[in-house]
């Protein structure tokens, strides 16, 4: 049903797919595996139109190309995305975001229809259809992106990484829900790195390494194949690889394991500072213990003594300004120890307006002591 042929595409110099052939059948979900920029997401952007390099190659729906279309277009043809990240309208309500998907001339006079097939394929948005999209959890959104893609009634599925961030528990709901779809006659292109699980569900697989397909089988035969087990099911130790066509201009992809930063190792507090901490603890316990302690008791009487010298030092401050501003006299500098007393200001009456007098409250200790209880009671 959908024929890629010798499909290039070209971002600048970067060739990111290089004469790449594929082919989906109506009710068959066929994988593309492939490592972090192989060129997956790329392959189904420019079957889907929405691809920002340059492609060539062919790429044909029921016998008609779709190369050259608009993304609309190609929706009309019976090809629906569900593009990585799921795209949908996180503000509107789960009813909202799937009837958006009929859009299409193709599905407008059937959206009551599609719309009760998407909900008896997913009995779970039934009941959430006026919840607003964003509130819900990962593999509820995903539900609801796989539902909108399908109320365009396509022929043809394509799913970019549909698992990715999603538990074990809802991957397993979402790909048991996509055999559902397949038994809807539609054919499923997906594009994913949870090799286990979609070749599981699969009936066909490619191979797609730096841009090229480097290997087509049956599913069940490449989840045997020990290179797809070293590559992407994490059988054995370093990832296989397949040698790409020998003449392959294209560049290779980023070793991403590599160029993942390895944590520094992180030194101890205890190596940071050389001295162990439970040698510092020890010492401080030791030494908190042989200080002699003053009875809370004592504490509280020194604190109170020395606030109200404090308290009694400005108060007599006070005292003062206020009789030498009834008397308009300012006031004289203040002795320090040792200083020698500086002769007497000449008393002069003059018309400067008295200084403002401040009312200090006087501060009132309370002292509180902590029962083993916890409680807090007054001294
Ligand atoms: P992943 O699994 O990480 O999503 P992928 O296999 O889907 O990877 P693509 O997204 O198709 O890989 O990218 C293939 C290559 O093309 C990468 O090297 C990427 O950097 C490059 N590429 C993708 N899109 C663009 C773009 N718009 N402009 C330039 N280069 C791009």
């Amino acid at each position: 049903m959908l024929e890629v042929c010798n499909l290039s595409v070209v971002y600048g110099q970067h060739r990111a797919l290089d004469d790449v052939s594929v082919r989906v059948d109506k009710g068959e979900i066929v994988v593309i595996l492939g490592a972090n920029g192989a060129g997956k997401s790329t392959l189904l952007r420019a079957i889907s139109g929405i691809c920002e390099g340059r492609v060539s190659g062919q790429i044909d729906m029921g016998g008609h190309p779709l190369k050259g279309l608009t993304s609309d277009r190609i929706v009309e043809a019976g090809v629906a995305l569900v593009p990585e990240g799921r795209g949908i309208f996180g503000d509107l309500s789960v009813r909202e975001n799937l009837i958006l998907g009929a859009y299409a001339n193709r599905a407008r006079e059937d959206e009551a229809a599609n719309l009760e097939r998407v909900l008896t394929l997913f009995p779970k948005l039934t009941e959430r259809q006026s919840q607003i999209a964003r509130t819900m959890s990962g593999g509820e959104q995903q539900m609801v992106a796989i539902g909108r893609a399908m109320m365009s009634n396509p022929q043809i599925l394509m799913l970019d990484e549909p698992s990715l961030g999603l538990s074990p528990l809802l991957c397993k709901e979402l790909f048991q829900n996509l055999t559902r779809v397949r038994e809807a006659g539609i054919g499923i292109l997906l594009v994913e790195q949870n090799a286990k699980q979609s070749l599981a569900i699969a009936d066909r697989g490619y191979l797609l390494e730096n841009a090229h397909i480097v290997h087509e089988d049956s599913a069940e035969r490449l989840a045997r194949d020990p290179a797809v087990q070293k590559a992407y099911l994490g059988a054995g130790g370093k990832a296989a690889t397949r040698p790409a066509p020998a003449a392959s201009p294209a560049p290779q992809a980023p070793p991403v394991i590599a160029a993942v930063a390895r944590p520094t190792p992180r030194r101890s507090a205890e190596q940071q500072i050389g001295v162990s901490i439970d040698d510092l603890v020890a010492t401080a316990s030791r030494a908190s213990a042989n200080t002699p302690r003053k009875p809370a008791a004592d504490i509280a009487a020194e604190v109170q003594r020395h606030t109200q010298d404090r308290v009694a030092v400005v108060l007599k401050d006070i005292e003062e300004a206020a009789r030498r501003a009834r008397q308009r006299r300012p006031l004289p500098p203040r002795k320090s120890a040792g200083a020698k007393t500086p002769a007497p200001a000449p008393e002069t009456q003059d018309d400067t307006p008295p200084p403002v007098i401040e009312v200090y409250r006087r501060p009132r200790v309370e002292v509180y002591r902590r029962r083993p209880s916890g409680q807090f009671e007054r001294e």
